[in-house]
């Protein structure tokens, strides 16, 4: 090697190895070198952007347990499709939640913003095929979203078809929610059996205590000034029952639900 040649880096030993990249796998898009990226773009790459929130989630789950359930399913699912994962938005429209301690909630328009930059941003960098997915469900979080998609849509409606975007706007909750009845409570929602097992297959680490069961019924249409009064352990549904074996079995739905919709923007 001539002297003023770099040497190619060579990974730190004390870079943990869950953070290092293996040969092949670039999931992750912000992992990717422009170079890298642009041959993403060209090779029509779909990207996953996943949301969360910062929420409480009863006394048992992490406040970022909404965020952790999307990230899960974008990693498992660019694993079997190879499509990119965008860096999460953290952040969501926590309405009803808003007064437990630890919830940051953010306001309707600086989602809809950030969402409809974020996916401006994608697109003028060639990817075209792109697909939100929220770990949080609120009314007012999902409808952020849409109005985003919506919008970004619009304004690409005149290109021609080689060059329109298509954007797809899930929540997890879609799937995880249609094996109600079936496997779990009718009741059951918000930090309940569903979500506690999710996360217990997920990071069982997270998992503070079993969890107390409480189905309170919110008042459908009143709107409150303080909601959180109408199930103040911030729980509905039953966390005693939930499993890490029930946990994988949602995930792995869900997972099947998103890899489909992945698969339907390659084609
Ligand atoms: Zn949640």
């Amino acid at each position: 090697m001539k002297t003023g040649e770099h040497e190619p880096m060579k990974p730190s030993k004390n870079v943990p190895n869950k953070l290092q990249r293996k040969k092949d796998e670039c999931l992750w898009f912000d992992t990717l070198s422009m170079k890298e990226a642009e041959e993403a773009a060209k090779r029509g790459k779909v990207v996953i952007l996943p949301v969360g929130s910062v929420e409480e989630h009863g006394e048992h789950l992490p406040l970022c347990t909404d965020s952790i359930q999307p990230e899960y399913v974008a990693v498992e699912v660019a694993e079997k499709t190879g499509c990119l994962i965008a860096p999460p938005l953290r952040y969501g429209v926590c309405n009803s939640t808003r007064n437990f301690p630890g919830t940051i909630s953010i306001g309707f328009d600086a989602l809809h913003r950030i969402t409809k930059d974020v996916l401006e941003e994608f697109i003028r960098n060639g990817f075209r095929r792109i697909l939100v997915v929220s770990g949080h469900a609120g009314q007012s979080h999902m409808a952020a979203l849409r109005l985003a998609a919506q919008e970004v849509i619009w304004n690409h409606e005149k290109e021609g078809p080689e060059n329109r975007p298509r954007i797809m706007v899930c929540s997890d909750y879609d799937f995880a929610y249609e094996l109600k009845g079936k496997y779990f409570s009718e009741k059951d929602g918000h930090a309940g059996t569903i979500e506690t097992s999710r996360v217990m297959a997920i990071r069982p680490d997270l998992v503070k205590m079993k969890g107390k069961s409480s189905f309170p019924e919110p008042p459908r249409f009143e709107i409150l000034a303080h909601p959180e009064d109408s199930f103040p352990s911030g729980v509905i549904g039953d966390p005693m029952v939930a499993s890490r074996e029930k946990g994988q079995l949602i995930n792995d739905y869900v997972i099947e639900n998103v890899a489909k919709l992945v698969k339907d923007l390659m084609l």
